[in-house]
């Protein structure tokens, strides 16, 4: 049978958004949970070194997170293992949060924190040097490849802004894209042409990745017109080919971008009333630990003060 739990606050992801979300919503005293399907810490766990998280020079991804978790609950965070398979918007505007257990969670305010999920290669090998020369965030991990061989793989705006960003530390940097043409934006490509440290490797695709105890050393290429194999040694590759938010667990229409990512307000408010979102789902610039943990932070104060307001009209409109 099922069981309802009744909150005030829900916080949708336990990644650095979700947790930093609950830190401030403990402080606030406001009675809330955090659904996480793992373990906490989202793409932290992914990370092998930050070092561009104010206040450490240096730490593992995995430790990073496991701090967060603590701190969080050390101010009466509930962390609790669930896979939420929907939030549902109820007609008197409180939500219902459907997960894969036999509970549900109803609460006035959601804050989604879920991320997103950077589009694998799917080759070979990409899985196995994760973290160890594959990366998906060229600002998170350009600075371990400094005078080292880079490829970037894709033909987006991404691929092509990430690659002229890689310069800065790279010797030398391989875009390597499937066709003879970028999707990416005209100022980002001529930019990347004017880029003398970076060579394009058209009409190419990657087949699989190769490396050794210290990590990638190599990729396996073919031509993607005559079949043609090549190898290029390269100690780092970033693969950038898409990056798909997890909005989809939003069963009502809620404004987005283009890719598919949330549009708020400055309190972090989707177009739903009580619905807010902070970190990689969010549109804006950039998705860092820092702008997740700064958009969790006004989302759960925000949060403290849409709730009150909600009180309030709610005991106006009873009189
Ligand atoms: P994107 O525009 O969808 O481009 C993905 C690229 O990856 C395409 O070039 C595609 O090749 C290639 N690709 C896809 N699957 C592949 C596979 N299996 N193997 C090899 N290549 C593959 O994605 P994005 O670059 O991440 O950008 C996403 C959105 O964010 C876009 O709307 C973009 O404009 C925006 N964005 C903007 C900026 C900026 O304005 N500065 C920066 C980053 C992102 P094909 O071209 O052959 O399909």
């Amino acid at each position: 049978m099922t069981s309802s739990e009744n909150l005030d606050l829900i916080i949708v992801g336990g990644g650095p958004a979700g947790l930093c979300a609950a830190l401030y919503a403990g402080r606030g005293m406001l009675k809330s949970v955090v659904l996480e399907r793992g373990v906490p810490g989202g793409e932290l766990l992914n990370t092998e070194k930050v070092e561009d998280y104010p206040g450490f020079t240096s730490i593992l991804g995995p430790d990073l997170a496991a701090k967060m978790a603590e701190h969080a609950q050390a101010f009466g965070a509930d962390i609790r293992m669930e896979n939420v398979e929907g939030i549902h918007l109820l007609p008197d505007g409180t939500f219902r949060v459907s997960t894969s257990s036999e509970t549900e969670y109803r609460a006035p305010a959601v804050i989604l924190t879920a991320g997103g999920t950077p589009t694998k290669l799917g080759v070979p090998g990409e899985l196995e040097y994760a973290g160890r020369g594959v990366s998906y965030c060229a600002v998170c991990d350009g600075a371990f490849f400094k005078n080292e061989r880079i490829a970037v793989i894709g033909g987006g705006d991404a691929a092509v802004e990430e690659a002229d960003y890689l310069t800065r530390y790279g010797s030398r940097v391989f875009l390597i894209h499937r066709r003879d043409e970028f999707r990416a934006s005209k100022v980002l490509q001529e930019r990347a042409f004017l880029n003398p440290k970076i060579e394009v490797i058209w009409n190419t695709r990657v087949r699989e990745m190769i490396g050794d105890a210290k990590g990638l050393q190599r990729l396996e290429l073919e031509d993607t017109i005559t079949g043609a194999p090549s190898s290029l040694e390269v100690t780092g590759a970033f693969v950038f080919i898409g990056f798909k938010p997890n909005t989809w667990l939003v069963r009502e229409h809620v404004l987005h971008d283009a890719g598919g990512y949330l549009i708020t307000d400055d309190r972090m408010m989707t177009s739903i009333p009580g619905l807010f979102a902070a970190g990689d789902l969010r549109a804006q610039l950039t998705r860092q630990v820092t702008t997740a943990v700064g958009d969790a932070t006004t989302a759960a104060i925000a949060v403290e003060k849409y709730l009150t307001d909600r009180k309030t009209r709610v005991a106006v409109e009873a009189a």
